[in-house]
């Protein structure tokens, strides 16, 4: 994977000054550490649909089909024409080979969940999802999505990340022509990420790739990608990877000495028991890996499913 990886962004966060207030939400992680990784594509909704900066503020509002985007003091209805240029824009962002998109929270325009709906009487619910947010999401369902706020979580951070990552594989995939040999190839890569992420879903997709034959091929791909998606965004947690640490451990029976294995199986206890991160053990078992030449092991993304500078497996 040479090419940096496409990934949309809510402009401010990048810190362009096109909020309403003429400020930014600059967000240093994004730029300067994930930015040196994937390529942005800034989207501001409100500033592209030809709207001032700094403007009046906006918010959902309640409606019977659904919330409205409406000027705070004015009342003016956006709905419409965001929902318009929304249509164009995501076209054009079809072109853009987006492997996951971050939006600003809480944003009216830009917030993925959670965003306030106001009632008639003025009273908010989190139950909004912002105009343009609701549209891409509609569009791509499954180009990996998340908000600024909840990337501060680094269980989060790294389970975003990581999809991003493998939805690129995904299409990489798909663009050699996703043969049925193709399809064998990426599954296999990804098993051990897979299970640490949802041991259902890893048996899910094992059948699905083994009755493969029996399937039309988009359809297959289709529900393929479906479970994927679907299973990938459970959370890897300390059991689900303590589960695949002790299933790998079982790779090296045969090559590891006792003492070497006790110290293995010492390693995982200790990040079991949450004393240190999950690079410590992978960073041990990488070792064995390259050392006895573990030909499936190898090949697998869970020993190393993004950049090493990102870090992200490093937290306790
Ligand atoms: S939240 Fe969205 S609409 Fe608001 S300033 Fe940021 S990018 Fe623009």
């Amino acid at each position: 994977m040479n090419e940096k990886i496409s990934v949309g962004i809510s402009s401010c966060l990048l810190g362009e000054k096109v909020r309403y207030d003429g400020g930014h939400k600059l967000d240093h992680y994004l730029k300067d550490t994930l930015g040196l990784q994937v390529s942005w594509v800034p989207v501001c909704p409100e500033v592209e649909t030809g709207l001032p900066v700094p403007r009046e503020a906006m918010r959902l509002v309640s409606g019977s089909q659904g919330p409205r985007l409406v000027t705070i003091r004015t009342g003016i209805d956006l709905t419409e024409r965001m929902q318009r240029w929304a249509e164009k824009r995501l076209k054009e962002l079809e072109k853009a080979d987006l492997c996951g998109f971050i939006f600003k929270s809480r944003s009216p325009s830009s917030g993925m969940k959670s965003v306030k709906v106001y009632d008639s009487s003025g009273v908010p619910t989190h139950a909004g999802v912002g105009v343009f947010a609701r549209a891409f999401m509609d569009q791509f369902p499954f180009i990996p999505v998340e908000d600024d706020g909840r990337l501060h979580d680094p269980a989060l951070r790294e389970n975003f990340i990581e999809r991003i990552f493998v939805f690129k594989r995904w299409k990489e995939m798909k663009n050699k022509g996703g043969s049925l040999k193709d399809l064998i190839a990426f599954h296999t890569d990804h098993k051990l990420l897979i299970l640490g992420h949802s041991p259902k879903h890893y048996t899910m997709l094992g059948r699905l790739v083994a009755d493969a034959k029996k399937q039309e091929k988009e359809l297959l791909h289709a529900e393929y990608l479906t479970t994927l998606m679907d299973g990938l965004r459970l959370v890897a947690t300390t059991k689900k990877n303590t589960n695949v640490l002790l299933h790998v451990a079982g790779y090296f029976k045969k090559q590891l000495s006792a003492e070497e294995k006790e110290e293995l199986l010492e390693v995982i206890e200790t990040y079991h028991k949450g004393l240190v991160p999950l690079i410590v053990p992978i960073v041990l078992i990488n070792h064995y890996v390259r050392k006895y030449d573990e030909q499936y092991l190898k090949r697998q993304y869970y020993l190393h499913p993004h950049p090493t500078e990102l870090m992200l497996r490093n937290h306790v």
